[in-house]
């Protein structure tokens, strides 16, 4: 018998994916509205949300996520959550910003656990609920000049496991995809960023920082990621949770 009989299609779902305006966001809003699901697409930048919510057939939500206050009483109807939105800051611990150290913790730890606590209610009433967080290799290793980063990614890991644990009888999962340096306008930016840290050419930083220790020499593609992302949405992985999905060419197998 066909052990999946749904074939991973999400019609009649709701699916909320922050920062989905650009980069990885936007491609998980494809993906999941191609499986047949309503896609709310939140994010900061209003505009792009509301283009990629009109191609996608969905709804934009122009939220800013840093303002956490302001989620503490939501109350959320979604059946699939993606964590997504991410910003980063590079900088020599001794020389980082504490306010910026704060805004990557308040974006990328303190909102995905204000949604997480927000849509838990309706997925245990409903017995079903997806909760796919986007984290990093970084969520799984360090690298210098990333604390803030880094130790968001690692902590988003954790509330990803604790997740797991609490929603596993009430018919949810949770779980993070770790890609690794992936084609979008925020790699695009940490290549200047992390040039003018290390004092190279953005060509090298490319070629030695980013993709000299991986196996496979390109960026990954946005849609790969978004691949993935659907199919932990899907019946065939009912039994992922609490798990780390890394996709980085071989990035971390060194
Ligand atoms: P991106 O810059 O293309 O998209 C990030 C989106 O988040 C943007 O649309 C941005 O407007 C939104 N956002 C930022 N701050 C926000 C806020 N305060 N409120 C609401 N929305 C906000 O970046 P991306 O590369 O697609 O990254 C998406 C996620 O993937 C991030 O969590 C990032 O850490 C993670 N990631 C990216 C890579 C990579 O190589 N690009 C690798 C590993 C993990």
């Amino acid at each position: 018998m066909n052990p999946t009989p749904e074939g991973g299609r999400l019609e009649g779902r709701r699916a909320l994916v922050t920062g989905g305006a650009s980069g990885i966001g936007a491609a998980c809003a494809r993906e999941l509205a191609a499986r047949g699901a309503y896609v709310t697409v939140a994010d900061v930048d209003g505009d792009d949300a509301k283009a990629v919510a009109e191609e996608v057939g969905g709804e934009a939500w122009v939220v800013d996520l840093s303002d956490t206050r302001a989620l503490d009483g939501l109350e959320l109807d979604t059946d699939v959550l993606v964590n997504n939105a991410g910003i980063q800051r590079v900088s020599a611990i001794q020389d980082f910003v504490p306010d910026d150290f704060r805004l990557v913790h308040r974006i990328m730890l303190e909102a995905p656990f204000l949604l997480v606590r927000a849509a838990l209610p309706r997925m245990y009433e409903r017995g079903w609920g997806r909760v796919v967080n986007i984290s990093s290799v970084h969520g799984l290793v360090a690298s210098p000049f990333k604390s803030a980063y880094v130790s968001a990614k690692h902590g988003l890991e954790g509330l990803s496991k604790v997740t797991a644990l609490e929603g596993g009888e009430r018919g949810v999962t949770s779980v993070c995809v770790n890609p690794g340096y992936v084609r979008t306008p925020l790699v695009e930016q940490q290549v200047a960023e992390q040039a003018r840290a290390y004092g190279i050419a953005e060509s090298e930083v490319l070629a030695q920082v980013m993709l000299g220790q991986a196996a496979v020499k390109r960026l990954v593609e946005p849609y790969e990621v978004a691949a993935l992302v659907g199919w932990l949405t899907g019946p065939e992985a009912a039994m992922v949770s609490g798990a780390s999905w890394t996709i980085d060419g071989g990035w971390s197998a060194r």
